[in-house]
């Protein structure tokens, strides 16, 4: 979804040039990351309700099998584009490996507005998709997961075409499922939960009390509802809320189980009555502590940078800052947990979900969140120190540990000498 002169590609690969030449890595690793290994392009053919036939435009991007197999979600939205795309997969690709997953990245994404969608269109449309991708995916090759717009059962219709297709249940293809179809305890909260992690080690290392904080969260989705719940068990108020209908505000700290009920019913936070209204650009220029972008890329820009007043931004959403504004926060001293730390509590439950789907055994709640802890609480400690050791932005040094690892790989592939 880039704005004109917002192109997340461009982004991506600029954070990764200057990481390489931070590294003293050479050109050979910049030209085989910067782009993706393979892209896909399809047109899905949807009968839709009215007897009509229309085609939907289709991507998948699979950056680097360097590590293993891609791995990324898959997102339905009007403004899904092929550039957009290929950042998400880079970006999989520094994520998996800063969380020592066994995996490259890959995203997927159709144009599509799937709110105009009936839930037989959503399913025809979501079929489609694996019918055209089925060559493509598999445990072993790619597997996607959910996105932007896309739910468990979005991941169910998709895992019984593959299955269909293949001739056998193939659980291990996707993840994300419904939790009867193979899927993992605690992998709808882990994006959330996750975030909350991060958010307490910073805290932590910043001397700030989780108890005494106020937060202000853009986006109350699969990842955003989940923040405002862990956030507010931690005894952290969270006291705005956005989405993209509106958004409600209480200085006190807004009843997070009730707006939760509340959003579950109406579809929206907008006219949630514990609370007035709010719009995006006031919560952004709130007087919080933590403000949790967890929505779309490209919302944190140099215009509403300078006013941001949080001590710490933790990046729910993928590429919510452009880099100029990176760049003001980092001036303004604002600590920034990056998006690949961040919300890699989602793919790292994933993780756990092909793991427990490949042995036929699955494990409990408390077991997942517990590797969770461990492999989140790991990877902040491990860019918290490249962070103090090279003096370096937060975000840098996450793109330093992951892209170390990935060089690593690629020399003993010997792909780079
Ligand atoms: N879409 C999520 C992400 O951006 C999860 C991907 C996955 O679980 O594979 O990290």
């Amino acid at each position: 979804m880039p704005e004109a002169n917002h192109s997340p590609l461009r982004a991506a690969q600029k954070q990764l040039a200057a990481v390489v030449e931070r590294l003293g890595l050479g050109p050979d690793v910049y030209e085989l990351l910067k782009e993706p290994a393979r892209v896909i392009e399809v047109s899905i053919p949807v009968r839709m309700d009215s007897g009509r036939l229309k085609l939907f435009k289709g991507y998948r991007a699979q950056h680097c099998d360097v590590l293993g197999p891609t791995k990324g979600g898959i997102r339905f939205h009007p403004r899904v584009d092929l550039d957009e795309v290929k950042a998400l997969a880079i970006w999989m690709t520094f994520k998996c490996a800063l969380l020592g997953l066994p995996y490259g990245g890959a995203k997927g994404g159709v144009i599509c507005d799937p709110r105009e969608l009936s839930r037989r269109e959503l399913e025809e449309l979501s079929r489609g998709y694996i019918r055209a991708l089925a060559g493509f995916i598999g445990p072993d090759r790619d597997i996607p997961a959910p996105d932007v717009n896309t739910s468990d059962q979005v991941m169910g219709w998709m895992l019984d075409e593959f299955s269909r297709i293949t001739g056998h249940p193939n659980p291990a293809v996707i993840t994300g499922k419904p939790l009867v179809l193979g899927g993992s305890r605690g992998r709808g909260e882990a994006t959330g939960r996750g975030v909350v992690v991060t958010i307490r080690e910073a805290a932590r290392v910043l001397g700030m009390d989780m108890e005494r904080m106020t937060a202000a969260i853009q986006g109350f989705g699969k990842v955003g509802s989940w923040v405002a719940r862990y956030l507010h068990r931690s005894g952290t108020r969270v006291v705005a809320v956005v989405d993209a209908y509106g958004g409600v505000y209480h200085p006190d700290g807004l009843d997070v189980e009730a707006l939760f009920a509340y959003g579950r019913q109406n579809g929206t936070v907008r006219g949630f009555p514990g609370g007035q209204p709010i719009d995006n650009e006031s919560l952004f220029r709130l007087p919080v502590d933590v403000l949790v972008p967890a929505a779309l890329e490209n919302v944190i820009t140099e215009e509403n940078a300078p006013h941001i007043q949080a001590r710490i931004v933790a990046e729910g959403a993928n590429g919510p800052t452009t880099p100029e504004a990176d760049e003001i926060l980092y001036r303004r001293g604002v600590f920034v947990l990056p998006d690949i730390l961040a919300n890699a509590g989602g793919v790292t439950v994933s993780y756990f979900e092909w793991v427990q789907n490949l042995m036929q055994y699955y494990w409990s709640e408390e077991q997942v969140v517990r590797q969770l802890e461990r492999l989140m609480v790991g990877a902040f400690k491990a860019v918290y120190r490249c962070h103090v050791e090279e003096s370096v932005p937060m975000r840098l040094a996450a793109y330093m540990v992951a892209i170390d690892r990935l060089a690593e790989a690629l020399i003993a592939r010997g792909w780079v000498p």
